[in-house]
């Protein structure tokens, strides 16, 4: 069972209200031993009308009033309001019954609480409904939202549903914000119509929306009539714009069934969420109901998936460079591109996230052209200007081991114009697990051609000499993981040296990649290294920044 949370604000109104009671009852049981106006009571060496002592201690009880209605405008502003109601009503009684009208001003102090609390509670309310309001459509907002789901959490079989609006940006894009911003507002009353009594709808960001359905609805139908009456035409009129906006919602779903194996809010929402998904990947105006067989690994896939898809459609993809430097006198000796994807919200997806969704289809194919292609043409000037410098470029082990590579690289090159000896291919060891006879005929081809091989991440995988041997590799770059161990211990930079030493013997160029300190460099200086890459001399930048590091 749920363990019920005790909050810091409850504990400090039973605090408040403790104190608040404490000092009532004490002020009642002396104010019956001390009756005579004006007497004295000694504090230390002075001594102080009792009164002014009552008069204090009252203030303290109207004080904690007020603070109790600001630590809570429901709870807290009714305790106050008792406390301070009990306290004026012994008030009137001793003006009543023992004719002691020093008590009056305290009466008016009551009635003056009284009203500044109703103000503080009045003022917290709109603030709190501020807070969870969307001032766009004057729905609920996602706070709202949570704050409703989080008491039915195990407790209530209510349904929640999620709701995306899908072509909504077009209107943006079309016709402005402001017909945007009207076709939301319109979108949040026709559901709400539709809903009725059944539920509450919730704006929680961008154009999703969320339903909470009352207990015993049929979420799954109501959220349908939903989905169908907003495919049918809405009509805004915008100012600035000739004729009224026309949309027709293009919109999917997800509906979940609150129950006891969904404890928390977030899982609900997650719950909401894959079942959206799971919607989108099923087509348009599709309604779909959480099951727990979704998974949400798969979903995250397909989510990546599609995205991969559009980047490659819309060029969501970008790159990076990264300098490569000589260790000896700190020339560049090039640079690496490191491919980014824009995301839907603009955020910047790493290559960790979508290379693996990538490499589980021919996408990562595409990505390779796509890599080729954006390199060669963004650097084809710059290097007929600077000559010795190298463009590497990460090609996947699928791409490299495939029968017509060579032949990709060869036409993306003379397309763009761009000389080959400033190729440089970084491979992985895994590549040569793959496809070996390929891969063996495309590295003597690319060599003849006179592009680079670089064998990237070397000592994560298992490589084995002998394959080292037969790779014929130009460039071997050691992992950052290996490059990380250099300041641990003699035999760690030894080990490092004989990677390196290899290398050489191989006739390779050694790269150590990922240096994050000046001290990892004072070791590599002395080491058989040719070249570093690492944060210490040059982070991924963008294009511009890169030429501007040649000048
Ligand atoms: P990688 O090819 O080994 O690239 C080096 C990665 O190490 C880059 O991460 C780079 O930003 C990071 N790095 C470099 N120096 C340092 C350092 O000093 N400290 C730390 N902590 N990190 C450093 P990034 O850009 O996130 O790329 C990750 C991996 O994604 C790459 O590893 C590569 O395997 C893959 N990748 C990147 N671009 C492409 C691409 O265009 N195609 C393909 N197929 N894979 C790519
Ligand atoms: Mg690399
Ligand atoms: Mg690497």
């Amino acid at each position: 069972m749920k363990k019920a949370r005790i909050s810091k604000k409850q504990i400090a109104m039973v605090l408040v209200t403790a104190l608040a009671i404490i000092i009532f009852l004490f002020i009642q049981i002396n104010s019956s031993k001390h009756v005579i106006p004006g007497e004295m009571v000694p504090l230390g060496r002075i001594m102080i009308p009792m009164n002014s002592i009552q008069g204090l201690l009252q203030n303290i009880i109207l004080m904690s009033s007020i603070c109790l209605a600001c630590l809570d405008c429901n709870k807290g502003f009714a305790i106050g309001v008792t406390i301070t109601s009990v306290s004026m009503l012994s008030t009137i009684i001793q003006v009543a019954v023992g004719k002691n009208h020093h008590v009056l001003p305290g009466f008016a102090m009551c009635i003056l609480t009284i009203a500044v609390m109703c103000v503080i509670s009045y003022l917290l309310r709109i603030a709190q409904r501020n807070s969870v309001t969307d001032i766009m459509t004057g729905l609920k907002n996602q706070r709202g939202f949570l704050y409703t789901l989080e008491p039915m959490i195990g407790k209530k079989k209510n349904a929640i549903a999620y709701y995306l609006l899908n072509n909504y940006r077009a209107i943006n894009d079309e016709y402005g914000h402001e017909a945007g911003d009207r076709i939301l507002k319109v979108v949040g009353k026709k559901m709400q119509s539709v809903i009725g009594k059944d539920g509450e709808v919730f704006r929680i960001g961008g154009a999703v929306f969320s339903i909470i359905y009352k207990e015993g609805v049929d979420a799954e139908a109501k959220t349908k009539e939903i989905v169908d009456v907003l495919s049918e035409k809405t009509v805004v009129a915008v100012e600035g714009v000739e004729k009224p906006v026309e949309y027709f919602a293009e919109s999917n779903a997800g509906v979940v069934y609150l129950n006891d194996r969904i404890t928390s809010k977030d899982q609900a929402v997650k719950c909401a969420d894959v079942a959206v998904m799971n919607a989108t990947q099923r087509g348009m105006n599709i309604v779909a109901l959480y099951d727990e067989t979704m998974s949400l690994e798969e979903i995250e896939i397909k989510k990546t998936e599609q995205l991969i898809n559009k980047g490659l459609k819309e060029e969501k993809f970008f790159f990076v460079y990264q300098p490569q430097y000589f260790v000896k006198d700190k020339k560049i000796r090039g640079f690496e591109a490191l491919i980014r994807l824009e995301g839907d919200d603009g955020e910047t997806v790493s290559p960790a996230k979508f290379i693996p969704v990538a490499e589980r289809s021919t996408l990562v194919n595409d990505i390779d052209k796509y890599v080729l292609r954006y390199v060669a043409r963004e650097f084809a000037d710059i290097v007929k200007e600077y000559s010795d410098i190298r463009v590497s470029v990460n090609i996947s082990a699928n791409g490299f081991g495939s029968e017509g590579f060579v032949d990709t690289v060869k036409s993306i090159m003379e397309e763009c114009k761009f000389p080959y000896e400033n190729l440089e291919i970084e491979i992985t060891e895994y590549s040569m697990s793959k496809n070996q006879e390929v891969t063996k005929r495309n590295i003597e081809e690319l060599h003849k051609l006179g592009v680079y091989i670089a064998l990237d991440d070397f000592g994560t995988g298992y490589t084995t000499l002998a394959k080292l041997l037969e790779l014929k590799a130009n460039v071997l770059k050691i992992d950052k993981s290996i490059v990380d161990t250099i300041e641990n211990t003699d035999v760690n930079r030894k080990f490092v040296n004989t990677i390196g030493d290899m290398g050489h013997l191989l006739n390779c160029e050694v790269l150590l990649e990922g240096v994050e300190t000046d001290s990892q460099l004072e070791y590599i200086k002395g080491m058989a290294c040719d070249c570093v890459q690492g944060f210490v001399w040059g982070r991924p930048i963008s294009f511009e920044e890169a030429i501007a590091k040649l000048h």
